[in-house]
């Protein structure tokens, strides 16, 4: 059964038609990627399986969320308790060290947060940035705030793991630790992954990879 299903999804932004009948579908626990050139709508699609975004025709439904139907309270909620969102920019919050960083979605969702904090140690050796997780965001390379952003979508296990050029600031090395460790959580932990990216070096992981152009998906 299909944990995203998206039938003839449509964006436009004014008269930029973004998504043109986006069809879209993926299995709970499995994993795919979109690749695509730059605009070609690839953050766009993202952002409304996340509920980040509406979009203005079709369907889509995430487990049994129907997003073009919750308000935004409910898409508030959804993001919360389902999605991990792994942004291409970062959104670390430079009066918190990277540790509080990580650790903000625990203590939002009112977790116990030792028991977050012990696996998030796990992932930050396992991604070579536990010396990062007492300084602050302006402390560490972009590199290692995009290692933090990924483990703070980690931290509570999401069901949905939405990841937009989770290496756009990554060297080849740690670009291929991140691809491997994503695919392996997902594994492991049967969480959903998507990922988008221009990055041939990332989809060459993946089994399945979809192409985005000019906002049409095949
Ligand atoms: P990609 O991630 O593949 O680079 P995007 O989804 O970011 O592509 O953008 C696709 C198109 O949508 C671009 O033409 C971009 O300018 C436009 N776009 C994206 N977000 C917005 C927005 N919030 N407002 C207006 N136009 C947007
Ligand atoms: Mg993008």
């Amino acid at each position: 059964m299909s944990f995203i299903d998206a039938t003839d999804v449509t964006k436009t932004f004014g008269k930029n038609h973004v998504l043109n009948k986006v069809n879209f579908h993926l299995e709970s626990g499995s994993q795919c990627v979109i690749k695509g050139a730059s605009g070609s709508g690839k953050s766009t699609f993202l952002y409304i399986v996340g509920g980040l975004e509406r979009l203005n025709g079709g369907n889509i439904f995430v487990g049994d969320h129907d997003l073009s139907k919750m308000n935004d309270d409910q898409l508030a909620r959804y993001r919360n308790e389902a999605v991990g969102f792994v942004f291409q920019f970062h959104f670390l919050l430079s009066s918190l060290t990277n540790l509080e960083n990580i650790l903000l979605p625990a203590r939002l969702g009112k977790k116990k947060v030792n028991e977050v904090e012990s696996y998030i140690t796990g992932l930050a050796k396992r991604l070579g940035v536990e010396e990062c997780l007492e300084k602050y965001p302006y402390e560490i390379s972009g590199g290692q705030q995009q290692r933090i952003n990924l483990i703070r979508a980690l931290s509570l296990k999401p069901a949905l793991l939405l990841c937009d050029e989770p290496t756009g600031n990554l060297d080849s090395a740690n670009s291929e630790v991140v691809t491997e460790l994503l695919l392996e959580l997902s594994e492991k932990q049967g969480t959903t992954l998507l990922v988008v990216t221009h990055d041939e070096e990332v989809s060459r992981h993946f089994d399945r990879v979809y192409h985005m152009v000019d906002g049409v998906l095949s």
